[in-house]
């Protein structure tokens, strides 16, 4: 045996039990009561949780948007994550417009695969959807790649698709048993807003959530569900921040569709509030904040299984760069810092609070998105044959959150002075132990490209199994 991890309590979506996981070649080739077995290295996790490693399934290292770049690389991104006990994150390969998208791909894999510590994949972001794109995407579901992200939003950043772009991707995808997903904003109706408050004067932080009233989102997944229904395709929703939105949903399911969303820890955590303070630009993020209902109701939805996911929508900038929108929302880079952080806050914030059970913490965070987007069973559980992704689980240590002890290339946290409780202490990858007690140790590139494949059967299905 390469590993054997001793004592813990194992967790997984479905089951909870006190066992031993004994790791070979990568992968999980025993699991039982006592492993006696010799073992190169022993892990002790007595009195500790062992989760499979989470998956977040959306984040952005080194991306380049409005006048800045997400100060996180594949290397720097993908250290922080594995610190926070991720094990595989899902990034994008964002089309440039008139880019051969098989082009795209292959220049956003040969940007992580020298960097990064931990397994990754990518999903498809065609910005320019002409007949190639269309005809490229059984070449896509080939290379293992079958969820794609249309922009329902950012006309003036050259990413909006347009509701025929939206719908051709889908009927092909339906074709191939891939999944859409979209970021939900009706860009038209923003603008107007965001153009009249401009002329007003209107330009402090909070008028970033003000222009973008719920309706925003909520009309616009409306509007793709109506698409995804029409061409019976699966469907996705990121980052939904509104509790229209979640119905919206929430609806679709009820008939038996399968749609599919999730939220992220900034809608969770805060409210537009924090667009009144003096530090409002370090909030600010598309879709904006919402109020302590629209927060409620998410929280809600993820308890219910109407939103199956928790990613981060990781995208870090200096605070100088978001600075610059102190008195101009337009001039700040969008996007927060969380990928090292979702599982320490969802243990806290969610199972200590008596939201929602360890089991279903795994749900949300591994479990679901490896199901949606076509990982399981390789990822997302502890199984024999799994990959021995893993983290052990410390639920009495406890921590307080700033940029410092923090691992991110980044100059703030939008969480300092937190206090949690239960943080991981020990992050297994493949079988490698790459963190251990606030030591890192690995070498960049070692993480692999994870092809996905989505089978036929899940199309019809309404959802993965939520516990
Ligand atoms: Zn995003």
């Amino acid at each position: 045996m390469d590993l054997v991890i001793k004592g813990g309590k194992v967790i997984t979506a479905s089951d909870t039990y006190k066992a031993d996981i004994g790791v070979r070649d990568g992968k999980i080739v025993m699991i039982a009561d006592k492993i006696e077995e010799p073992a190169k290295r022993v892990v002790d996790a007595t009195g500790k949780y062992v989760f499979p490693g989470m998956i977040d399934s959306h984040v952005h290292f080194e991306l380049p948007f409005q006048g800045a770049v997400s100060g996180d690389d594949f290397a720097t991104g993908t250290r922080a994550a594995a610190c926070g006990g991720v094990t595989t994150v899902i990034d994008f390969a964002i089309q440039a417009k008139g880019e051969d998208i098989l082009e795209t791909v292959k220049k956003r894999m040969a940007s992580a695969d020298p960097k990064t510590y931990i397994d990754y994949s990518l999903h498809v972001a065609p910005t320019d959807v002409n007949k190639d794109v269309l005809a490229a995407i059984p070449e896509l579901i080939k290379m293992g790649l079958p969820s794609f992200k249309l922009f329902m939003t950012y006309r003036k950043e050259g990413l909006i698709s347009e509701d025929g772009d939206l719908f051709m991707v889908l009927r092909e995808a339906r074709k191939y048993n891939a999944i859409v997903g979209v970021h939900a904003e009706n860009a038209y109706v923003l603008e107007r807003l965001i153009e009249q408050f401009a002329g007003e004067g209107k330009t402090q932080c909070i008028y970033h959530a003000l222009s973008r009233p719920n309706f925003v989102e909520a009309e616009c997944i409306s509007r793709g569900i109506k698409w995804a229904e029409e061409a019976g395709s699966r469907f996705y929703v990121f980052h939904v921040s509104t509790k229209e939105g979640a119905w919206e949903i929430a609806a679709a399911r009820a008939k038996g569709l399968p749609v599919f969303g999730e939220t992220c820890p900034s809608y969770l955590f805060f409210t537009e509030e924090k667009y009144k303070g003096e530090n409002g630009p370090l909030y600010v993020l598309t879709p904006p904040l919402r109020t302590a209902l629209d927060q409620e109701v998410l929280w809600r939805s993820i308890q219910m299984g109407t939103l199956q996911v928790v990613s981060t929508d990781h995208c870090p900038f200096q605070k100088a760069e978001k600075m610059r929108g102190k008195d101009d929302f337009r001039n700040t880079p969008n996007g927060l810092p969380c990928v090292e952080t979702t599982l320490m806050l969802l243990h806290n914030d969610g199972v200590l609070k008596g939201r929602f059970d360890l089991q279903h913490l795994v749900a949300v965070l591994s479990y679901n998105p490896s199901v949606i987007f076509g990982m399981y069973p390789r990822k997302g559980t502890i199984a024999i044959g799994s990959d021995a992704d893993l983290v052990v689980f410390d639920p009495e240590k406890e921590f307080t959150m700033s940029a410092a002890a923090l691992h991110m290339n980044v100059d703030y946290s939008p969480f300092e002075g937190k206090r949690i409780k239960g943080m991981p202490v020990v992050t297994i990858s493949r079988g490698d132990v790459i963190y251990e007690n606030g030591e890192f140790k690995a070498e960049p590139g070692r993480g692999k490209f994870v092809k996905r494949y989505l089978p036929e059967a899940l199309t019809t299905s309404p959802e993965p199994a939520v516990v």
